[in-house]
C-alpha cells in the first residue's frame, strides 16, 4: 500500500475507496473522475479542496489522457485535499468483483418495478437500485453495458448518464 508522502513524491494523487466493510481500493494515480450528483467531476493533482456527493455510478482512475480503470460506486461521499481523494461509499465494487448475473437481475427487478408504475412502488427506490445495477454493469462493460443482453432493444431508462 502506497502510503501519503509517497504519492505526494510522486507527484499524483492518493485514491482512497472505503466502505463500511473494507477498504475497496488505496492507489496513487494521476487522475480521477467522480460520478458527482451533478455530473463527472476530474480530480488532478493540485486540486482545490472540495466535498461533492456522489451519484451512483462508475468512477475512473489512472494516467491523465489515457484509458482509465473503472470501478462502480453506489453513490456516497468524496473529499479532496492536499491531493488525496477519499471516497466514502455505501457499496463500491471493482469490475472483477463484480457478479454480473446479479446485477442483471437487479436491474431486470428495478426496471419491472418502474414500469409498474402504480401507487405501491417506491420509485425513488427502485431507480436508485436501477442505477446502482446500471454503474455495475457499465463497470464491468463501459458504456456498451446495454449491448450486453440484459435490455429490451430501444428502451430509454431514467438511468442513463
Ligand atoms: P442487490 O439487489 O443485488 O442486493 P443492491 O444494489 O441492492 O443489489 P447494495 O445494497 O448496493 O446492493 O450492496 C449490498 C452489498 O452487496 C454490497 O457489499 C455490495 O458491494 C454487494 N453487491 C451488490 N450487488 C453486487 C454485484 N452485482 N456483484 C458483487 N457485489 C455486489
Amino acid at each position: 500500500m502506497v502510503t501519503k508522502a509517497e504519492a505526494d513524491a510522486a507527484g499524483g494523487l492518493l485514491l482512497e475507496v472505503i466502505t463500511p466493510g473494507r477498504t475497496v481500493l488505496r492507489q496513487r494515480v494521476e487522475s480521477v473522475l467522480l460520478p458527482a450528483l451533478d455530473g463527472y467531476l476530474g480530480i488532478m493533482s493540485g486540486h482545490a479542496p472540495l466535498v461533492a456527493g456522489l451519484a451512483p455510478g462508475v468512477l475512473l482512475y489512472g494516467p491523465k489522457g489515457r484509458e482509465k480503470a473503472r470501478m462502480a460506486v453506489s453513490g456516497g461521499l468524496a473529499e479532496v485535499a492536499e491531493n488525496h481523494v477519499r471516497v466514502l461509499a455505501d457499496a463500491a465494487e471493482l469490475p472483477e468483483e463484480i457478479d454480473v448475473g446479479r446485477a442483471r437481475a437487479a436491474l431486470e427487478r428495478a426496471e419491472e418495478r418502474l414500469r409498474r408504475w402504480d401507487w405501491q412502488v417506491d420509485v425513488a427506490r427502485a431507480e436508485m437500485a436501477m442505477r446502482r445495477a446500471l454503474a455495475r454493469l457499465r463497470a464491468v462493460y463501459g458504456k456498451e453495458a446495454r449491448d450486453e443482453g440484459a435490455f429490451a432493444p430501444g428502451e430509454r431508462h431514467l438511468g442513463e448518464q
